[in-house]
């Protein structure tokens, strides 16, 4: 994928100004400090947090995605591999659970990623 990709930054939890520094300390599947995200870009210095309830709009994203998700699977889970619906809600459960941070994570670079321009310039640092 292009570095200068508009999705490139979601895709890769990355800087939406200058696709270089890490959103995230720690990587999503390590679960350690699974909700805690960099104040700054830790190569160019753009502010991850501007305003208090920044992230109410990600909350937004997350909830949209994951509804049109638990749909999808759902529907393929019943009708298409004929799952009980018991068996295809559990797994969906366990399947939310473990991809639930992944989620959180994805949907706050998707909305940084909307309200932070990207400046080629600001990458030229490292
Ligand atoms: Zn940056």
């Amino acid at each position: 994928m292009k570095k200068s990709s508009k999705l490139y930054p979601i895709v890769k939890f990355k800087c939406p100004q200058c696709h270089k520094g890490d959103l995230y300390p720690t990587s999503t599947f390590s679960f350690q400090k699974p909700f805690e995200m960099h104040e700054h870009c830790p190569n160019c210095g753009a502010n991850f947090f501007p305003e208090p309830g920044f992230y109410y709009g990600a909350m937004f994203i997350s909830y949209i995605l994951s509804g049109f998700f638990c749909i999808f699977y759902l529907v393929i889970a019943i009708l298409a591999l004929k799952w009980n619906p018991a068996v295809g809600i559990g797994s969906l459960l366990v399947v939310m659970g473990i991809f639930f941070v992944w989620l959180f994570r994805f949907a706050r670079a998707i909305w940084l990623s909307i309200n932070l321009k990207y400046d080629p310039s600001k990458g030229l640092k490292s």
